[in-house]
């Protein structure tokens, strides 16, 4: 498969490495930011947790150098649930337990073969936590970079551009979670007042798409 620029593109280990060590950098980044979210609608401690969870999961993978793509997800997913806590730990932990069974032992991975695991991932969360697109969750930037990543595949647009069209979509998608009502989680209990301010969880998967779409361009 090409990426438009003539590189061949496959998604193997090293690139799921620097996936997740991306998605460490920018969560910790703007863990302040995700924490200030939350404080809006929520309990304040989003960006506490995704950053206290993802650095744990950076301990965790120094010592695995050796594992393919779903094995990385497969740990990851396991760091996540036991460390980040909240709504958020046991969604994006069985979203990437869920992303790595889906691809299992495979060394290097098609696109297309990887964007059926996402999706896998975005099933696992929402058949755990029942959101739909438009609730003011997670699933609000997750569907749409989906969908433009598999848009991108079809078009023929190759893996890099995909990406960078998903992290798009993905950071509109938070930001169209403002004007929503949330439906789901500790916002809906504000009922008409989580009105006004963008979703923690969304922005946070905005975050881990600009990674991917980093990742795929860093090939050190
Ligand atoms: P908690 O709400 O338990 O403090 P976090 O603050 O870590 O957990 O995460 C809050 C985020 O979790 C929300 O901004 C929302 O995006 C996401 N979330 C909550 N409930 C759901 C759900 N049922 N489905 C998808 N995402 C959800
Ligand atoms: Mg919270």
């Amino acid at each position: 498969m090409s990426d438009g620029t003539g590189t061949v593109v496959r998604i193997d280990g090293a690139l799921v490495r620097r996936w997740v060590r991306l998605s460490a950098d920018q969560i910790s980044a703007n863990r302040d930011y995700l924490t200030q979210l939350d404080a809006a609608i929520g309990d304040a401690d989003h960006g506490v947790n995704m950053d206290r969870g993802f650095a744990a999961a950076m301990t965790d993978l120094a010592a695995g150098v050796d594992l393919v793509p779903g094995e990385v997800f497969a740990h990851l997913g396991s760091t996540l649930i036991y460390r980040v806590g909240g709504a958020a730990g046991p969604l994006y932990g069985t979203m990437y337990r869920e992303t790595g069974a889906a691809l299992g032992g495979e060394t290097a991975i098609d696109p297309e073969v990887f964007l059926t695991a996402l999706r896998s991932g975005l099933e696992a969360i929402q058949r755990l936590g029942a959101a739909v697109e438009g609730d003011k969750t997670i699933v609000d930037a997750y569907l749409p970079a989906l969908t433009a990543l598999e848009r991108e595949l079809r078009a023929g647009n190759g893996f890099s551009s995909a990406a960078h069209r998903a992290a798009e979509a993905a950071r509109d998608g938070a930001r169209a979670t403002i004007p929503m009502q949330a439906r789901k989680g500790r916002a809906s209990y504000l009922g008409a007042r989580s009105v006004g301010h963008q979703d923690p969880g969304a922005t946070s998967t905005a975050l881990l798409f600009a990674a991917l779409a980093s990742a795929v361009d860093d090939r050190t």
